[in-house]
């Protein structure tokens, strides 16, 4: 733990990380509680009044600092992150650039917190609209993008001029360490940034939402614990951002290749072996492709190696832990019982040593229905729902018919089909012939239950700011 800038290392009180891939330790982490959390808030109360009046530009240079020094750090995280969450290691780099670009942008954006003038009603009257930090914000991060996901939030919230707790999840607490390093070595003040694990994390969650010194709570997780913040948030009116689950829709319509679009299905769901908010779980495909899809979807996955990611030939790593496995177990198993046909895939790995670790082959499933669990339930695992559909109206209202809306994707050819199908869709983010529509220069976040704001962006740095209307009579 790294609390007013100290490391807290030696606590009687501490919980094992392990290697997904085999089931290997690979640390021993501070177990904090409450009152761990109490004291970095009281830290981050503290560090406000100094941090929040530095001028943006001086706050910009600890980002630049940290961005160059995470740079220079880039394969001892990438190292870090396979170990500890199991992504194969080109995605484990992919994911520390993006983490880094968020650095880099907001050190950027720290300087164009512009306010506004606004013409008065009276000729005696001026306005002026001025934005200012929030206060202490209260930051819990997941285990599928553990750098990448707190870079997100602390570089934001730091631009502004708010100071930071994070919370880590249980499962990677590894990466966070390095991060908080990072922080350290770009000589962040003490108290701007701190940083509590915890294998337990309802009593940190509980105390940043009691605790009145805490503004802000930023989250990226379930929707399920979300909902739970929210509720805890209204009690003193706290703000928050909240990214949560999705259900995304990928659409291929008739006039797309098909083989094009099976191509970048099969990349995008596949990415972190499908534990991503914005991975695919409902693959729509006309029925005038269909065949060509599958058949190409098939080759595709039939190639794709599972195992430990530090192999460089691997493409498919491990699921986080058993009950990961089991949801997706379920979850096939329920759509092959009421009727979806297994193209591939289906069962769990186990030969070579893979038993080791949480693994489950990269699954196609044909003729998904509505009835099915997986045609409503997020997978977070590597599973390739495919539904067919006849026509552009009934397919936005299939793919608009879920409680989420984070991502969603459309192959196409017909430009105009296209800005159709970006103004109906009902999602955060649309990616049209697209299958990474995310950068740290763009606005990420949900509708409906994937969420409350957005991250990255322009849109990123005002989720940690306030907005103060000054009435001047002259
Ligand atoms: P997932 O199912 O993807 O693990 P969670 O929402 O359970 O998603 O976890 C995301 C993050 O939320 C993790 O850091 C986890 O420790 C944290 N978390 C889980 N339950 C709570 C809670 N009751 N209060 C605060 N944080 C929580």
């Amino acid at each position: 733990m790294y609390i007013n800038g100290k490391w807290e290392k030696e606590t009687k009180n501490t919980f094992d990380v392990y290697n997904p891939a085999n089931g290997e330790k690979i640390g021993k982490i501070p177990n904090g509680n409450g009152l761990d959390a109490k004291r970095a808030i009281t830290a981050a109360h503290d560090a406000f009044k100094a941090w929040s009046v530095l001028t943006a530009y001086q706050r910009s240079r600890y980002l630049y600092d940290a961005y160059t020094i995470m740079m220079d750090q880039k394969e001892h995280l990438a190292q870090t992150m396979t170990a500890e969450q199991g992504k194969p290691i080109g995605a484990a780099r992919n994911e520390v650039q993006y983490g880094a670009d968020f650095l880099l942008w907001f050190a950027e954006e720290a300087k164009r917190v512009y306010g506004e003038t606004i013409p008065a009603p009276r000729p005696d009257q001026r306005f002026m609209v001025l934005h200012q930090p929030i206060g202490v914000v209260g930051a819990i991060t997941p285990w599928n993008y553990p750098i990448s996901m707190i870079t997100r939030k602390i570089a934001p919230a730091l631009a502004a001029g708010c100071t930071v707790v994070l919370k880590p999840a249980e499962a990677t607490p590894l990466c966070a360490v390095e991060i908080f390093k990072i922080l350290e070595q770009a000589s962040i003040p003490q108290g701007v940034v701190n940083l509590v694990t915890a294998l337990n994390p309802k009593p940190i969650g509980d105390e940043y939402l009691a605790n009145p010194l805490v503004r802000k709570l930023t989250f990226t997780g379930s929707t399920k614990v979300g909902k739970l913040l929210a509720k805890g948030a209204a009690e003193h009116m706290k703000r928050i951002s909240l990214e949560l689950g999705g259900h995304a829709p990928f659409i291929v319509f008739e006039d797309a290749d098909p083989i094009y679009a099976a191509k970048g299905a099969m990349l995008v769901k596949f990415l972190n072996t499908g534990q991503a908010c914005i991975s695919p779980n409902r693959i729509f495909v006309h029925q005038s492709g269909l065949n060509a899809f599958i058949d190409e979807a098939e080759k595709r996955v039939a190639a794709m190696k599972a195992g430990n990611g530090m192999d460089p030939s691997v493409r498919v790593g491990p699921l986080v832990g058993p009950e990961a496995l089991a949801k997706v177990e379920q979850q096939v198993q329920d759509a092959v019982q009421k009727g979806a046909e297994l193209i591939i895939g289906g069962k769990r790995l186990s030969d070579h040593g893979l038993d080791k670790g949480f693994f489950y082959a990269p699954t196609i499933l044909s003729g998904v229905t509505p009835d099915m669990r997986i045609y409503r339930e997020e997978t977070f695992g590597p599973v390739a729902p495919i539904i067919p559909f006849e026509n552009e109206d009934e397919v936005i209202e299939m793919a608009n018919d879920t409680n989420y809306g984070l991502a969603s994707y459309v192959y196409t050819r017909d430009i105009s089909r296209a800005m159709r199908l970006f103004e109906a869709l009902r999602f955060g983010i649309v990616g049209i012939n697209d299958i990474n529509p995310t950068a740290a220069a763009a606005p990420f976040g949900g509708m409906k239950e994937s969420g409350l704001g957005r991250e990255g962006g322009r849109e990123g740095i005002a989720e940690y700011l306030e907005t103060k209307l000054g009435g001047f009579s002259i």
